[in-house]
C-alpha cells in the first residue's frame, strides 16, 4: 500500500461518515451538544412589556415640569409587584409603584426611577406611599422594557449546526423548551493492544507500560462529543485481538479506534486481523509523528489504527478522528482553527508534514512559537508543556527562527 498525504487521508475518512440521526434530550443535558434543527422563537421576548427599574409607572407628560425643586406629586394608586398579572390602569396625576420586571399598568408610558423621587431611601417591606414626588422628568418610553425587544416570535434564535452553550441554555429555557433537538452523539469503542500494557490497577512489573493510549484518548474523543465504551487491552495476539473487535461490534457502535500493533514489528497482528475480516481503506499517511496510521472496516464497523507511540496516537486522533466525530455530530467546525505564528528558533523536519510540539506565546500583537523540547513520538512531556502544534508541510525539512507558519491550537 502506499503512502497518503494528511488531506488526502482526512477527505477519504470524512468522505465515509454522515451526521446522526436528531434525537431529543432534556435542556438540562444538552450544554455542547450540536443543535439540528434551527430554533425559533415561540414567543416575544421580553413576554410582556415590563419595567427595568424598581420605580413609579407614570405618564411621561405629567413629569415634564419636574424639578427637585418642584418636585410634581402624583398620587400613588397601585402597587405592581413582579409577577403581578392583576391588570391595573393609571390615569393623569396618578403613579403605580413597580418593581423590576413587573407588568406595566395600562395607561403608564414610563416608569421614573426610585432614586429620582421622594422615595429614594425606602426599605424592602416598605408600604407603598399615598403619594410620591417626582424630581426630574422622563421621556416616554423611559425604562420600559418593550414586549419583543429582544426577540419577535417566529425570529431564528439559534441556528442548526451550533454548539450548546450556557447563553444558549438561558434563552431556550426564556423560550419555555424543555426538550431540545440535538444530533446522538456518536458512539466509539476503543482498545489499546500489546504485551507491555498493564492497567492502574495492575503492579508494575519489568518491562511493563501503563497503558496511556486509553486515557488520553478517550477523553480526546469525549471532548469532541462522543460516548466513549472502554474496552481495555488487548494482548498481542490474534484472538485476543478479535475477542475486542468483537465485543465492540455486539456494543453496536459507530467505530472502533485501537491504539498500537499496526506497524510492522513481529507481534503487530491488528492489520492482518482486519484485512481478514473486513478491509483497510489505507495504511501509512505522509505525517510525522503518526505514520502507520490505518483506516478501513471490521464487520462494517469503521476501524481506525492508531500507532502505539503514545504523541502519535494523539496527533492521529486530532488529525483523523476529531473531525469524524465532529461531522457525525452535526457541528458546523469540524477541523480545528489555524493560527499564523512566527518562529523564536529554527526547527527541523525530516519531509513528512510535520506537527512539532509548540508553546505560543503573544507579544505586541505577533504570536511567537518555540518548541517544547524533544519530539520522539514517546515523549509525552512536550506534549503535556505544548498549547499548539506547528504545521510543516510536506517536502520541508528545516525552517529559520522568525519563518512565520501554520499551527493548531491545542485545548
Ligand atoms: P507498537 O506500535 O505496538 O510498536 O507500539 C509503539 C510504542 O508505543 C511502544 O513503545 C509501545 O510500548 C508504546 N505503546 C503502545 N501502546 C501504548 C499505550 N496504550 N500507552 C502507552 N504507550 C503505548
Ligand atoms: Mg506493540
Amino acid at each position: 500500500m502506499t503512502m497518503i498525504s494528511v488531506a488526502e487521508a482526512q477527505q477519504r475518512i470524512l468522505s465515509s461518515f454522515s451526521p446522526t440521526d436528531s434525537i431529543s434530550i432534556p435542556l438540562d443535558w444538552s450544554t455542547g451538544h450540536v443543535l439540528a434543527q434551527d430554533i425559533h422563537a415561540p414567543v416575544d421576548l421580553p413576554l410582556f412589556d415590563n419595567s427595568a427599574m424598581d420605580g413609579f409607572a407614570v405618564l411621561a407628560q405629567d413629569t415634564c415640569l419636574a424639578s427637585p425643586e418642584h418636585p410634581v406629586i402624583l398620587s400613588v394608586v397601585a402597587d405592581i409587584p413582579a409577577g403581578d398579572g392583576a391588570r391595573v390602569n393609571i390615569t393623569h396625576g396618578t403613579a403605580a409603584r413597580i418593581m423590576t420586571g413587573a407588568l406595566i399598568p395600562g395607561g403608564a408610558d414610563s416608569v421614573v426611577m426610585i432614586e429620582e423621587t421622594d422615595y429614594g431611601s425606602s426599605q424592602p417591606g416598605d408600604p407603598i406611599p399615598g403619594r410620591v414626588a417626582i424630581h426630574k422628568p422622563v421621556e416616554p418610553g423611559t425604562n420600559i422594557r418593550k414586549k419583543g425587544d429582544d426577540i419577535h416570535s417566529g425570529q431564528i434564535a439559534i441556528k442548526k449546526g451550533s454548539q450548546l452553550r450556557p447563553q444558549d441554555l438561558g434563552l431556550l429555557a426564556m423560550f419555555g423548551m424543555a426538550t431540545i433537538p440535538i444530533h446522538r452523539s456518536p458512539r466509539l469503542a476503543i482498545f489499546s493492544s500489546g504485551d507491555e500494557l498493564i492497567s492502574l490497577e495492575t503492579p508494575l512489573s519489568l518491562g511493563s507500560i501503563r497503558d496511556a493510549n486509553t486515557y488520553t484518548l478517550s477523553s480526546l474523543a469525549e471532548l469532541a462529543g462522543a460516548e466513549v465504551i472502554r474496552l481495555g487491552i488487548a494482548k498481542d495476539d490474534r484472538v485476543a485481538i478479535i475477542r475486542l473487535l468483537d465485543q465492540a461490534v455486539d456494543k453496536n457502535v459507530d467505530m472502533i479506534v485501537s491504539s498500537a500493533g499496526i506497524s510492522v514489528g513481529a507481534f503487530d497482528f491488528i492489520r492482518d486481523v482486519v484485512n481478514q475480516h473486513g478491509n483497510l481503506d489505507f495504511w501509512r499517511v505522509n505525517v510525522r509523528p503518526g505514520k502507520p496510521f490505518a483506516f478501513g472496516n471490521y464487520r462494517n464497523i469503521p476501524f481506525f489504527g492508531l500507532p502505539g507511540n503514545p504523541v502519535s496516537a494523539f496527533v492521529t486522533f486530532e488529525l483523523f478522528i476529531r473531525p469524524v466525530l465532529k461531522k457525525m455530530g452535526g457541528s458546523d467546525d469540524i477541523l480545528r482553527p489555524r493560527i499564523r505564528v512566527r518562529l523564536l528558533e529554527d526547527i527541523v523536519s525530516d519531509g513528512r508534514e510535520s506537527y512539532l510540539r509548540a508553546n505560543v506565546e503573544e507579544r505586541d500583537g505577533v504570536l511567537f512559537a518555540r518548541l517544547t523540547g524533544h519530539q520522539g513520538s514517546g515523549n509525552i512531556l512536550s506534549l503535556v508543556q505544548a498549547n499548539a502544534l506547528l504545521i510543516l508541510p510536506s517536502g520541508v525539512k528545516s525552517l529559520p527562527a522568525g519563518t512565520n507558519l501554520e499551527a493548531m491550537l491545542l485545548q
